[in-house]
């Protein structure tokens, strides 16, 4: 038996975590300016986080969506709470394709439409109509193949209000990342964002905000969207809501109605991921994550502007930024030779996504070490 072998691997086993920090099999530290793909929000193995999931382990880890789970119930009032959406509803599942797939279905039977607008570069998941959304053909299967996505140009005002003039009453949703993130980093702007709210209200159409990425305070606000000072009417929501336990939702505005059977699954809002997700309000309350998420990515940004070498800069705690075309190993040598772990979007964007507990003197060390990094390229072109 082997993996199916879809995952271009780095050659180093994780076996340890703390903090922003990992260690591999051979007690080799790294720094973790990755955070597993925007996912680690409070820091890896966290006390706290730990011993809630411990605690929910001992008393039930699972039982289905037939009975009252309150546990359930407390994560929805501190999501309401932690966000600022009071009156949202909270459906659960298990991840951030499995949001979208579940907003633009619910986006569906509310309106009882088909089309839904996406955008250039989207990146929203790969089950069926997720990956429909998305701009990348080669990951869409021939079965997911549909003509009813309408892909526009991000931050083109213009080119939405004509889609819409032309058939705003078969447009269901209209779904964008706040900021898109395996594209590299490109943040939809807030004239934009208040352009879909407008259009949706105008044409009965639901705006749908992936925040599978770009939310849960990595830019200083609960969703990145909420920057445009607009409300969507579904916001999804994944990767650092559990910290690592898998866990997705969509948060659903009061006046999108449910009805018995319309959406449902199997583990989604199991008490081990509440108690994971909880976990994970706690500390960004107790320890003001979203805050130092605010302050940290400004001041790491700054630093970057500011280094030799280093092209451009977009994004909160979520940074994009490219290299000179000289100093495009730059990521291989900060694994393999600096020990700091980072994301990269194709062709040559290098993303930082790290933990929003990371502190000060971390993102000093990852400044240094990108600097000798780049050094060390420079002495071997020259
Ligand atoms: N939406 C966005 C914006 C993402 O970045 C991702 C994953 O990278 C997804 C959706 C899909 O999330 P998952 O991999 O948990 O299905």
């Amino acid at each position: 038996m082997s993996l199916f072998n879809v995952y271009p691997l780095n050659p180093i086993a994780i076996t340890k975590a703390a903090g922003s920090r990992v260690w591999d099999d051979k007690g080799q530290e790294y720094l973790d300016m990755y955070g597993g793909h925007a996912v680690i929000s409070i820091g890896h193995t966290h006390p706290h986080w730990v011993k809630r999931i411990e605690d929910q382990l001992h008393a039930i880890a699972f039982y289905s969506n037939s009975v009252i789970m309150p546990i359930q119930a407390q994560l929805a009032d501190a999501l309401n709470a932690i966000s600022g959406k009071k009156d949202f509803q909270l459906f659960l599942c298990n991840s951030g394709a499995e949001a979208n797939e579940n907003a633009l279905k619910l986006a569906s039977f509310h309106t009882g439409r088909k089309k839904i607008i996406a955008f250039k570069k989207a990146f929203h998941g790969r089950t069926s109509l997720a990956v429909a959304a998305t701009d990348n053909p080669s990951i869409v299967a021939p079965v997911n193949e549909t003509d009813n996505i309408i892909f526009l140009p991000l931050n083109d005002i213009p080119a939405l209000q004509a889609c819409f003039a032309q058939q705003g009453n078969q447009i269901a949703a209209v779904i964008i990342e706040g900021i898109q993130g395996v594209a590299g980093i490109y943040e939809a702007t807030d004239a934009f964002l208040q352009a879909i709210r407008k259009a949706c209200d105008d044409f009965g159409a639901v705006y749908i905000a992936d925040s599978v990425q770009c939310g849960y305070g990595r830019t200083g606000q609960f969703f990145a969207h909420d920057h445009a000072g607009v409300n969507a009417d579904i916001y999804s929501m994944a990767k650092g809501m559990g910290n690592g336990f898998p866990i997705g939702g969509i948060l659903i505005a009061p006046h999108i109605q449910a009805k018995f059977g319309m959406l449902g699954t199997t583990f989604g809002g199991n008490p081990l991921a509440c108690a994971a997700a909880l976990a994970v309000i706690e500390v960004m309350q107790q320890d003001q994550l979203i805050e130092n998420a605010k302050t940290q990515g400004a001041y790491l940004i700054d630093a970057l502007k500011q280094t030799k070498g280093v092209k451009l800069v977009r994004g909160g705690l979520m940074i994009g930024f490219e290299m000179e075309e000289v100093l495009q190993d730059i990521r291989k040598i900060l694994l393999n030779d600096f020990k700091v772990f980072t994301g990269e979007a194709k062709p040559n964007v290098i993303r930082l996504l790290p933990s929003l507990a990371i502190t000060k003197t971390d993102i000093d060390l990852f400044l240094i070490r990108l600097q000798d990094a780049i050094a060390q390229l420079q002495e071997k072109t020259v």
